[in-house]
């Protein structure tokens, strides 16, 4: 009896405790999509508290990213990115996107990932801990290049509470799938708590008191970006499919 408990636990054990380059690349893809499908919103939001081009920069970004990844994906291109190598993946994201987006969200976005592949390694599988360290350190070094401190009204009132979150859900032991939960619904949280505050970074902070009541863009995008991680990564894809 006991052994049949033990057979369904291996049964949802498609669910996979650590990341790796191809979880990686799920992810990517996800928040692509989520860019694409939010674009008019993150620049609507832009519009009202900056110059209404954020969805436009993170949508040319992330296609960008996504074209990179297709090609890198290409018979005999494949030497350019070692395979299982999650730190490499993350770096060539991060040139990519400092590359490819104009505004103040690209350096910001690409030295996320940047920071986050150094942290990385080369390692070919993360635990939830380590994932949570080389998030931490995207996050550090997005204040560094910024100077944006937490209720500047800016993408890292999202990003230091879904680090917070992470690094808090690992060294409880949680599962992979529940640390992003967490981390997205912290990012959720920080993205909603910026509608009242006063910009103190970035093109809005020009409007001064007239920023207040607008929720900010860049922390919108990020909140994408750790949703993203929520429902794509959880699912390790060599393991959800059978005999592969
Ligand atoms: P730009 O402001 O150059 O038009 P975007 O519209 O793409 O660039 O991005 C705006 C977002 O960038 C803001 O909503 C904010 O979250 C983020 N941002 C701007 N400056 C900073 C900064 N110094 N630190 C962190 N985030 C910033
Ligand atoms: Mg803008």
């Amino acid at each position: 009896m006991g052994r049949a408990g033990e057979h369904d636990g291996a049964a949802v054990g498609r669910v996979s405790e650590i990341v790796t380059q191809e979880s990686v690349m799920a992810w990517l893809h996800a928040y692509a999509k989520a860019v694409a499908e939010n674009r008019e919103y993150l620049t609507e939001l832009d519009a009202a508290i900056g110059d209404a081009d954020h969805g436009i920069n993170m949508d040319r970004g992330m296609q960008g990213v996504v074209g990179r990844l297709d090609a890198l994906g290409e018979p005999g291109r494949a030497g350019e990115l070692p395979q299982g190598d999650v730190g490499a993946l993350l770096k060539t994201v991060g040139m990519t996107l400092v590359s490819t987006v104009g505004g103040a969200a690209g350096p910001l976005y690409g030295t996320l990932f940047l920071e986050m592949g150094k942290a990385a390694g080369t390692a070919a599988e993360l635990t939830v801990a380590q994932w949570a360290a080389a998030v931490a350190a995207g996050v550090r070094g997005v204040q560094a290049r910024g100077k944006a401190e937490l209720e500047d009204k800016t993408m890292i009132d999202a990003l230091v509470p879904a680090a917070e979150a992470l690094r808090a859900a690992a060294s409880s032991g949680l599962s992979l799938a529940d640390a992003l939960q967490g981390a997205a619904e912290a990012a959720e949280q920080g993205m909603k708590a910026t509608i009242p505050l006063v910009a103190r970074k970035g093109r809005a902070s020009y409007l001064g008191e007239r920023s207040a009541g607008h929720q900010d863009p860049g922390a919108t995008s990020s909140w994408l970006l750790m949703e993203a991680a929520a429902d794509a990564f959880a699912l390790d894809a060599p393991l959800a499919r059978p005999g592969a």
